[in-house]
């Protein structure tokens, strides 16, 4: 299924060109646009979903292992030392396009920074709480 109006999908599709690295019959994956270290790649799904929470599952279960290749990649032509792999999903995480897409991302000893976060703190009691919340969910 594409969506008429979404850039990846054109784009996976082989209608509007980018650098692509990798094809297959459910992936394209193309070097971004830009690039937040050299060689930054998004695995982009053949199908559009807009996000992890709407891919079958037969593509979801892809994606991993094809940005371990990706990686691999990365470290055996690029140098690389190690990568970052990133998924977002929805504004507040960041998402900025709306097919779902993965971020491999390469890293060198001198840089770039890693993708990172300030830690935070939580007591033992809030986070059983919260597992609590979520396992009733998952
Ligand atoms: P998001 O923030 O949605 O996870 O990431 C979207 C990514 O797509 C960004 O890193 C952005 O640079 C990249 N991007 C947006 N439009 C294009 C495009 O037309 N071509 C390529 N190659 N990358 C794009
Ligand atoms: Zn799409």
């Amino acid at each position: 299924m594409r969506d008429d109006d979404c850039i990846f999908c054109k784009i996976a599709n082989g209608e509007i060109p980018a650098a692509t690295v990798y094809e297959d019959a459910d992936f394209r994956v193309i070097l971004d646009l830009g690039p937040a270290a050299k060689g930054h790649a998004l695995i982009l799904p053949k199908s559009h979903y807009k996000d992890i929470c709407e891919a079958e599952h037969a593509v979801a279960e892809k994606l991993f292992p094809l940005a371990a290749r990706v990686g691999k990649a990365m470290k055996t032509k690029l140098q690389a030392s190690g990568f970052n792999v990133v998924q977002n999903n929805g504004t507040s995480a960041g998402q900025t396009v709306f097919h779902l897409h993965v971020h491999v991302i390469p890293r060198y000893d001198d840089g770039p920074a890693m993708v990172t976060w300030t830690p935070g703190s939580a007591e033992p009691e809030e986070l059983k709480s919260i597992a609590e919340s979520l396992k009733a969910a998952i």
